[in-house]
């Protein structure tokens, strides 16, 4: 599903942010990315929805290659990707069903797929009660689950997370670890960074690290945050 190779990423600064990545994740597959602030995990995500091309190197995102991808198709590969961040970027003016909708919105969907997604979505994260609050009438965790349901609304294949968990207390991050993990399950692939040891080490899930930029550990078969 997501098929990075032999990828450096030079800003225009001239800071190299990757140095030769190879990467695979697959389909239903749930992958921690870790490493210290700077090794690299967000220039990795922002390949995986194509916010960046590769310097050098190929990625790969459900079958296409994003650097080859026509202007017109990149809306396409980024309903396929849903994305989530540390701050949650809900719209303070909407509430939580708008919310959500804004993500079908944005893609031209129709006001019958609204009404038939929103509901499903927001039942999934376990929010359909509050779908009239607006996002300061929630906890840090509800505010996550809204952006998770927005994220899975066009039913992406990949989730992307950027440090999810980052604003949150440390059951109610892992309670949205849970979230995530169930969501893979259900076979959408999910890539996380994280700086959260405790939680990588109770998952026991794959674990990608990250050090100047270069994979240095991948414990495919699920490992702590230190250990091989
Ligand atoms: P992490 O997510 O692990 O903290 P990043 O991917 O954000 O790491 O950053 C990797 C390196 O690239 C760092 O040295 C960072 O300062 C640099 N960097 C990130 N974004 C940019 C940018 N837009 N321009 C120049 N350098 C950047």
């Amino acid at each position: 599903m997501i098929h990075v190779e032999g990828v450096t990423v030079v800003y225009s600064d001239g800071t190299r942010a990757l140095s030769g990545v190879d990467l695979q994740v697959d389909r239903g597959e749930f992958a921690f990315l870790v490493g210290a602030s700077g090794s690299g995990k967000s220039t990795l995500l922002h390949l995986v929805y194509r916010e960046l091309v590769p310097t050098e190197g190929r990625v790969i995102i459900a079958g296409q290659d994003v650097a080859s991808l026509p202007r017109e198709r990149v809306p396409y590969l980024r309903r396929n990707v849903g994305v989530i961040f540390q701050d949650f970027r809900l719209l303070s003016e909407r509430n939580v069903w708008e919310n959500v909708a804004f993500a079908l919105e944005v893609v031209g969907a129709s006001r019958r797929e609204k009404y038939r997604k929103v509901p499903l979505a927001l039942e999934l994260v376990g929010l359909s009660e509050k779908e009239q609050s607006f996002p300061h009438q929630l906890s840090g965790g509800e505010q996550q689950r809204v952006s998770i349901a927005r994220a899975l609304v066009n039913n992406p294949a990949i989730l992307v997370a950027d440090e999810p968990t980052g604003n949150l207390d440390p059951d109610i991050s892992w309670e949205i670890m849970q979230l995530l993990t169930n969501i893979a399950d259900r076979g959408t692939t999910v890539v996380c960074a994280t700086h959260d040891r405790v939680i990588v080490d109770g998952m026991r899930r794959r674990v990608v690290s990250l050090v100047g930029g270069t994979i240095v550990r991948d414990a495919r078969g699920g490992g702590g945050y230190d250990e091989p």
